[in-house]
């Protein structure tokens, strides 16, 4: 159980437990949950359920693929060969995190499998809260940046301990748009780098337990009391979470920009369109929110497919996979893999399976081959450009019918 918390215990809401349930029981390499289940109330699947898996797992491998958004915390490659079997390249995110190892050795690893796994891993640096009240801190930070860029590093990660953890000497919780992080994002813009911002959290979080929507949210937050904003009144709520990331996207045009997590807006596709047609420069990433478009997709399946055909050029896939050090090698791989099927049969098949995330049973989008290649690879290598080293051909030159 330990190991399957260290692979998936992620920043940022995998639901370790609900995951391993599910995942494909060992020695298949197609998901478990492929076949309709009992009691479905979707349409009646048109093509048997075995025929469907295997023509879903030869489109899975035929498409180039990337993960933006992994967390590798350990020197072990295990989920970098995954990665390798199953035709992804990856990005692995540092993260100023207390259940993570030190950011120093967070970018260590990342440093040294990047530089061994060049075509495989990219990754994206992160500056700690620690010293911000010494007149050195901004230096520091800038100083910092500039040798991890210059190391290769594609991006920036700001995270939800700004506007809800860290405080000042004075008391004074940190927010996202505080005019001190303003030269540090202004660099990031003129080294051509993405800032990955995941500030706020999904919805749920302010809402008691029993209220949440998807399962993974209810057992991060369980596991995690000092996250859950239900139980602190006194912090800022959702709502000014996301005003301070805005007002800081506003006051840094041209600033490219990641939102982690669909942005927090993973509770309503409506409100995710509304804020990418505010910010132009800004992308999303799916990780760890996959059950939370299934809760809206299960409601109103037309409207999510429509939103992803919609915003096809700003959706970007991710899992939020993590790799603590010392975890079963198969293990991770077998999750991984496990975690990749699911999601790939959701956006790539009507086919009718069930999640983790949810007690009731989802029908995937169905989503056209075109938008696929995008989501799945387009959007991030047009977003961070040459981060993976000398692609063989094959892969970059990979077609998409
Ligand atoms: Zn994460």
């Amino acid at each position: 159980m330990r190991a399957v918390w260290a692979l998936l215990g992620a920043c940022c809401l995998v639901s370790p437990g609900a995951r391993a349930a599910t995942a494909a029981p060992a020695g298949t390499t197609a998901p478990a949950a492929t076949a309709a289940p009992p009691g479905t109330t979707s349409p009646a699947p048109t093509v048997a359920p075995a025929a469907r898996a295997g023509s879903a797992a030869a489109g899975f491998a035929a498409l180039p693929k990337i993960d933006v958004h992994v967390h590798i915390n350990s020197s072990d490659p295990a989920l970098i060969q995954q990665a390798q079997a199953d035709g992804f390249r990856l990005i692995t995110i540092n993260v100023d995190y207390p259940d993570f190892p030190p950011v120093a050795t967070q970018r260590t690893l990342a440093r040294t499998l990047a530089a061994a796994y060049p075509q495989t891993l990219a990754w994206v640096t992160t500056f700690e809260m620690q010293g911000w009240d010494d007149a050195g801190w901004q230096q520091r930070v800038l100083a910092q940046l500039d040798a991890d860029f210059d190391a290769g590093a594609i991006g920036l990660k700001v995270w939800k301990n700004i506007g809800m953890e860290f405080r000042d000497r004075a008391g004074r919780l940190v927010m996202i748009d505080d005019p001190k992080f303003d030269p540090i994002f202004a660099h990031v813009r003129e080294r051509h780098r993405v800032l990955v911002g995941h500030q706020g959290e999904p919805r749920n979080c302010w809402l008691p337990l029993a209220d949440m929507t998807v399962n993974n949210d209810r057992e991060y937050f369980r596991e995690h009391p000092q996250y859950h904003m239900y139980l602190h009144p006194e912090l800022p709520g959702y709502e000014q979470q996301l005003a301070a990331r805005d007002r800081m996207l506003a006051r840094n045009p041209g600033l490219k920009f990641m939102g982690a997590h669909l942005a927090s807006l993973e509770w309503s596709v409506d409100e995710l369109a509304r804020f990418l047609d505010a910010h132009p420069d800004a992308v999303v990433d799916l990780a760890a929110r996959m059950g939370q478009v299934q809760y809206q997709s299960n409601r109103n399946r037309v409207k999510v497919r429509h939103f992803f055909v919609r915003y096809q050029d700003r959706l970007l896939y991710g899992t939020d996979l993590t790799q603590e050090p010392g975890v079963d090698a198969a293990e991770i791989r077998k999750q991984a893999h496990a975690v990749w099927m699911r999601d790939w049969l959701y956006l790539s098949t009507a086919s009718v399976q069930r999640v983790p995330e949810l007690d009731a049973p989802v029908r995937g989008l169905a989503l056209p081959r075109a938008v696929l290649r995008k989501i799945y690879a387009g959007n991030a290598e047009r977003w961070f450009g040459a981060a993976w080293k000398g692609l063989p051909a094959a892969v970059g030159a990979a077609t998409v019918r």
